[in-house]
């Protein structure tokens, strides 16, 4: 498996990244005008508006986790438990600070590692995008905590910093139990950065209220990070009558007044372009591409399929069932929902023309080309 080793941050870099320490007095003078609240590390970067729920102590809203959630707490501790066993260290050491709490993964000298379970879909995007900022910030203020002696675990002395070296992100797949590894020199800037984000947070929510904090989600059923958010029904309102799903003149709760109507249909115009524009860049690099693979500097791309393969003629088995006096099985699925926005007075696009057709039964399979991320496991 192929991994990401960040670049490391230069002399130059580091010495102009932000600082730590002023990063931290900002907070402090911003938490005196507002009524504390601390943040748990693996919240940081992930939305402002939920960070400043809980600054504000609002009352969640949504606490059922669901099945996937509890397998995947399952699943860290065992595999924490194994990497502790196998390799020696801490793992689930408890980390305080003034502004900020949480629980390191596994700290096995001189480095610091989070692990992340994932579903297939969320390592392969961690593979094509790479780790997102959000998780540098996370394993970056536990690293800070650690090395500044921020602790809360019986098993060290408070106060009395800690080696940390560098910082490790572990991605492991609950499908295929595939794993792959980021790691890097530990960084304060980037714990500065994270402290900073929070300092934000903590200001607008003392000086325009929680409501002034941008939403970092696009809401239920657009971004993951919303549908299991614990504030969902407090950021976008009351879920719509489940029953009325599929009903076309259902709104939705993400649009309130006539005007969020006007700026979706816009949204949904000017997205609907940038979408059709990026899949010709895309479509263009992917021709050049064609018959090569390899690595190309941080990536590295692979084609796969393309071979002929069986499936079922379904019209075929259709009309073989009516042959032999059969009742074709059926079941009851709703119907697509489609949506065409035109512009008034205007001929609206023609519907795409469909390719010459193929018979059924040798249908070739897309050839998929997957470029990801090159780099090493540690
Ligand atoms: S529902 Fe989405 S946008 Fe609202 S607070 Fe939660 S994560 Fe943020």
């Amino acid at each position: 498996m192929t991994a990401v080793l960040p670049a490391r941050p230069s002399a130059a870099e580091r010495s102009a990244a932000p600082s730590l320490a002023a990063a931290v007095r900002d907070l402090d003078r911003r938490r005196a005008r507002s009524r504390q609240r601390m943040i748990g590390a693996s919240e940081l970067g992930e939305c402002r508006r939920r960070a400043a729920y809980r600054i504000a102590r609002r009352r969640p809203t949504n606490t059922r986790t669901g099945l996937q959630a509890f397998l995947g707490t399952e699943l860290h501790r065992g595999v924490l438990r194994t990497l502790r066993r196998q390799y020696g260290g801490l793992t689930e050491v408890g980390l305080e600070g003034e502004q900020v709490k949480g629980r390191c993964d596994w700290w096995h000298v001189p480095v610091v590692e989070d692990l992340k379970t994932t579903s297939r879909f969320g390592f392969e995007r961690i593979l094509t995008r790479g780790v997102p900022a959000k998780h540098w910030f996370q394993v970056s203020v536990y690293a800070w905590l650690l090395r500044t002696g921020q602790t809360h675990d019986r098993r060290l002395p408070a106060g009395v910093g800690q080696d940390v070296e560098g910082v490790r992100i572990r991605y492991l797949s609950r499908d295929s139990g595939e794993d792959v590894v980021f790691e890097t020199e530990h960084d304060p800037g980037l714990a500065a950065e994270a402290i900073m984000w929070l300092s934000d947070v903590y200001a607008t929510v003392a000086d325009e209220g929680v409501e002034a904090v941008s939403r970092d989600g696009f809401g239920p059923g657009v971004d993951t990070m919303c549908d299991w958010c614990p504030f969902l029904d407090l950021c976008w309102g009351p879920p719509v009558d489940a029953e009325s799903e599929g009903d076309l003149s259902r709104q939705s709760r993400l649009t309130v007044t006539d005007q969020d109507y006007v700026d979706a249909v816009h949204d949904y115009d000017a997205w609907r372009a940038a979408e059709n524009e990026a899949r010709r860049h895309k479509e263009y690099a992917r021709e050049r591409l064609r018959g090569r693979s390899g690595p190309a500097e941080d990536l590295h791309c692979e084609w796969s399929g393309g071979s002929l393969r069986t499936q079922v003629d379904k019209d075929a088995a259709v009309e073989r069932l009516a042959d032999l006096g059969e009742v074709v099985p059926t079941r009851k699925v709703r119907s697509p929902q489609t949506i065409r926005v035109t512009r008034n007075g205007a001929r609206p696009d023609p519907p795409p023309t469909t390719g010459a057709a193929i018979p059924a039964g040798e249908q070739p399979a897309a050839p998929v080309v997957r470029l990801a991320d090159a780099g090493r496991h540690p």
